[in-house]
């Protein structure tokens, strides 16, 4: 065992799953990684990847602090123990308190706790990990770097609703925006591959996973987002909906004979593509579906991108010029279907897509998928894990 060579040991902690990575801070490979899940349930499960293999271990019962236990387990049998130098823990949000990552303390805690109600699905996960995490390694120094944080630069008048003051101020409500890891990430890789300075920058940055969201990045702040007091605002997602008309709350309510709680319940996770596809949430489905003549799986895809192309319009807004439009997340990174599908709407902003280049952007692929005398748009893998190891050694 050596400690020459630092590690920091990444942990992503969702209701009954907890993802970690344990990244070597001087050449950034990923050393160990993998994913407990379904946790708290019957078959919980452990898979470890290493050294390009991967084992799978049966957990039982495991809750989250078991689960832990497990992980730093698997570290110490691959002799990694002694590099784990630190631990980054995502945290979803973090409200107007942090706009950068900070070292875990008692504060820190209840400040996280006071944002449950924004996130309550997210916040109270990543508060389970960092308890266990830090009953299993107290001795280490553990990071939270927030979804929100990065968004804590938009400008009054974008984080504002049109709705009374009085609500911003004695109770929080304003757009906060989420995704920002992968955001701050994606446009520092853009701009390195583009030769461009990231202080004289102009991005618009979609991230396209099961959540989905879209940023204006100038000079490498967030300027407007798509998300906003909660993460079920803006672009169309795996599951949930995005913007709708508010006025539909009571009408779904009332027709449905549901609360509040359940209609949201509702926009969660049965929208979406999954809504509108009456099939699935997944976009690889959904193509496979689309090619074979599913008119739910082509309309849900339609929708999607009309509502991705409308917000690139609107985010074009912030920016005085746009040096690219990154693609970025699972879908982002993979489906040459949807990307064609938004920049053919984006024709009148000087988006031209070149097809072969689109189409050739296979996995772990980047660069640009416009023609030369287009408005750019390329393909960014993005990378939250690395940023989160990075942000909690600056920290160090
Ligand atoms: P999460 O937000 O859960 O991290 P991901 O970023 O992994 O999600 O994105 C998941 C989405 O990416 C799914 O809709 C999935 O179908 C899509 N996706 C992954 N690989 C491909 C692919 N090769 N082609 C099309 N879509 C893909």
């Amino acid at each position: 065992m050596t400690r020459t060579k630092p590690a920091v040991l990444v942990l992503n902690t969702g209701s009954s799953s907890i993802k970690f990575s344990l990244i070597c801070l001087q050449d950034r490979a990923v050393l160990i990684s993998g994913q407990a899940q379904k946790l708290g349930l019957k078959d919980a499960s452990l898979t470890v990847k290493i050294n390009g293999g991967s084992e799978v271990l049966k957990l039982g019962t495991a809750d989250h602090a078991a689960a832990m236990e497990k992980i730093l387990q698997a570290i110490d049998i691959h002799r990694l123990s002694g590099r784990v130098s630190a631990v980054g823990h995502r945290v979803v949000h973090g409200g107007e308190k942090f706009r950068e990552a900070v070292i875990i303390n008692e504060e820190v805690i209840r400040a996280i706790e006071q944002c449950v109600p924004f996130a309550p699905l997210h916040n109270p996960a990543d508060l389970m990990g960092i308890a266990a995490a830090r009953r299993s390694v107290p001795h280490l120094p553990h990071v939270a770097v927030f979804d929100t944080a990065f968004h804590q630069t938009l400008p009054e008048y974008a984080y504002l609703y049109a709705v009374p003051k009085r609500l911003y101020r004695d109770y929080g409500v304003r757009r906060y925006g989420f995704h920002g890891t992968s955001h701050r990430y994606v446009t520092q890789e853009a701009a390195r591959l583009l030769g461009i300075k990231l202080e004289n920058s102009a991005f618009i940055s979609a991230h396209l996973g099961n959540g989905a969201s879209a940023a204006a990045v100038l000079n490498g702040k967030s300027v407007d987002t798509t998300m906003g007091l909660t993460p079920l605002e803006g672009l169309v997602m795996g599951t949930r909906s995005g913007d709708i008309d508010p006025g539909m709350l009571p009408y779904i309510a009332e027709s449905l004979k549901m609360t509040i709680k359940e209609v949201i319940n509702l926009l969660n996770t049965k929208s979406g593509l999954l809504g509108v596809s009456e099939l699935s949430s997944d976009v690889r489905e959904l193509q496979e579906a689309a090619a074979g003549g599913h008119a739910g799986a082509v309309l849900a895809l339609d929708v999607f991108a009309h509502r991705l192309a409308k917000y690139i319009g609107a985010l074009t807004v912030s920016l005085p010029r746009v040096d690219a439009l990154i693609f970025t997340g699972g879908i982002g990174e993979n489906s040459a279907l949807v990307r064609a599908k938004v920049l053919r709407r984006l024709g009148v902003l000087g988006y031209r897509l070149d097809s072969a280049a689109n189409q050739a952007m296979a996995a772990g692929k980047q660069g640009l998928i416009t023609t030369d005398q287009s408005t750019r748009a390329m393909v960014i893998n993005t990378n939250e894990e690395l940023m989160i190891a990075l942000d909690t050694a600056t920290l160090l």
